[in-house]
């Protein structure tokens, strides 16, 4: 497979090439320069296969032989190393539970798999490459668990100060060894906006930067995973299936809809997001315009300028009437996810978090529209990182994970910045 620039599509590079660079040189994101389609027999059959032979099966086109099959089935083991359940919440509507890895959210997946692949992609490079990453929250979290201790690479997170919760926060600045963390005085967009300005800089091209964001080929890929696993759990359904995904950068939600395209059947998906509306004015009006990103409760997704949703119209060959048959996209305010939070917990007897609760709502509104299809909605993150939303509103105690306990008692090491060129600065120290 190779891909190729969605700026440029003469710039064309393999898989290795893309995963080790991120962003391409014109800045523009790589993209699959052809969609393989998974043989019937393989949607006929899926109830009989394991998930690490589901998950090689997806990859496997995308990597191509860069990794040989043995490396490439067991990074994918690694990757798919726990439970993926998926649980009925009333009739008809389901919740995919991303969040039984190790930082607990969904972006384990797709930054287990990456580390793994930079392990073997990296190895023949005489030079240490430099993963340099913005997180919105989780992502940090779990790039620097992955990345951990791995040799050859040096991680370097940027995240907006005060805007991530304590847990989060400990996650990603209470690691050390080859994990740095940088608190930005400033919101996620600009965090994102200083990383592509490090990868355009010139200045930095001997640091061998590259991007751990679900910008990444690396990142963004494996996530297709988890819908096909879904696909698998749901087993015969007689109504068509609504995926509603809790969307930020929209990498997660762009994953599942290059699944449908390899043939996963499913009818319709939902872009639920926050007050961060962008691409909801987009359907609306077709105008992409980013505003001033909002802090809301369900932080990962404060992202007013979504990086991943060049892909999602390169996918529809950027024909709005193609997308908007199989694409709604809703906007949900902090009090309309505290209120589906509480109803869930009350009525459904399940606990979600602010991202899911989100989703949950973006299945609801579809409701209003149709009615007859199988809903699930990605529930992207434990709950209990959002302690400080929910033990207030559902006056309850949330049992904290053994894991999540060794890290709060973790000291928090990060250096402070507030512009281009300080970043600058220590990259080049
Ligand atoms: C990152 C994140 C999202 C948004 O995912 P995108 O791929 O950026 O759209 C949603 N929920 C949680 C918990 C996240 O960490």
């Amino acid at each position: 497979m190779k891909y190729y620039s969605l700026n440029n599509r003469d710039i064309v590079v393999s898989f290795k090439e893309a995963a080790l660079q991120g962003l391409a040189p014109d800045k523009g994101l790589y993209f699959p320069t052809e969609i393989p389609q998974l043989p019937k027999a393989f949607f006929e059959n899926i109830g009989s296969l394991s998930k690490e032979e589901i998950g090689y099966q997806v990859i496997k086109p995308f990597v191509g032989n860069e990794i040989n099959e043995a490396d490439l089935r067991q990074i994918v083991k690694e990757t798919l190393d726990f439970d993926f359940p998926l649980v009925q919440i009333e009739k008809n509507k389901y919740a995919l539970e991303l969040f039984h890895g190790p930082t607990l959210a969904f972006k384990d997946v797709g930054a287990r798999f990456m580390a793994r692949c930079f392990q073997k992609l990296a190895r023949d490079n005489a030079k240490k490459v430099t993963v340099l990453v913005a997180t919105s929250g989780d992502t940090g979290g779990a790039v620097a668990h992955g990345f951990y201790g791995v040799e050859g690479v040096e991680v370097v997170i940027l995240y907006p100060k005060g805007k991530v919760s304590s847990i989060q926060e400990k996650q990603l600045t209470t690691l050390g060894k080859n994990i740095k963390a940088i608190e930005v005085n400033g919101s996620f967009d600009d965090c994102q906006a200083m990383v592509k300005r490090a990868f355009l800089d010139d200045d930095l091209k001997g640091a061998h930067l590259t991007s751990a964001n679900s910008i990444n080929v690396a990142r963004w890929l494996p996530q297709m995973f988890y819908y096909f696993l879904m696909y698998r759990e749901l087993g015969k359904i007689d109504k068509p299936l609504v995926v509603s995904v809790p969307s930020g950068n929209f990498g997660n939600i762009c994953a599942g809809m290059l699944a449908r395209a390899l043939g996963l059947p499913i009818a319709h998906f939902i872009a639920a997001t926050n007050a961060n509306d962008t691409v909801v004015r987009y359907m609306d009006t077709a105008i992409y315009q980013p505003t001033t990103t909002k802090v809301t409760l369900s932080n990962a997704m404060d992202v007013s300028d979504p990086s991943n949703f060049v892909r999602i119209l390169a996918l529809f060959g950027n024909e709005n009437k193609a997308l908007h048959a199989i694409l709604d996209a809703y906007s949900f305010t902090d009090q309309q996810t505290l209120e589906a939070i509480k109803d869930i917990y009350y009525a459904k007897d399940y606990l979600v978090d602010p991202h899911g609760a989100v989703g949950y709502l973006g299945l609801k509104q579809y409701e209003e529209k149709k009615t007859e299809f199988i809903g699930v909605f990605l529930e992207t993150a434990h709950p209990v990182k959002f302690p400080e939303c929910i033990e207030q509103l559902l006056n309850i105690d949330i049992e904290i994970p053994k894991r999540l306990q060794e890290i709060q008692k973790g000291v928090k090491k990060a250096i402070e910045i507030s512009d281009y060129k300080e970043l600058k600065r220590f990259l080049l120290d």
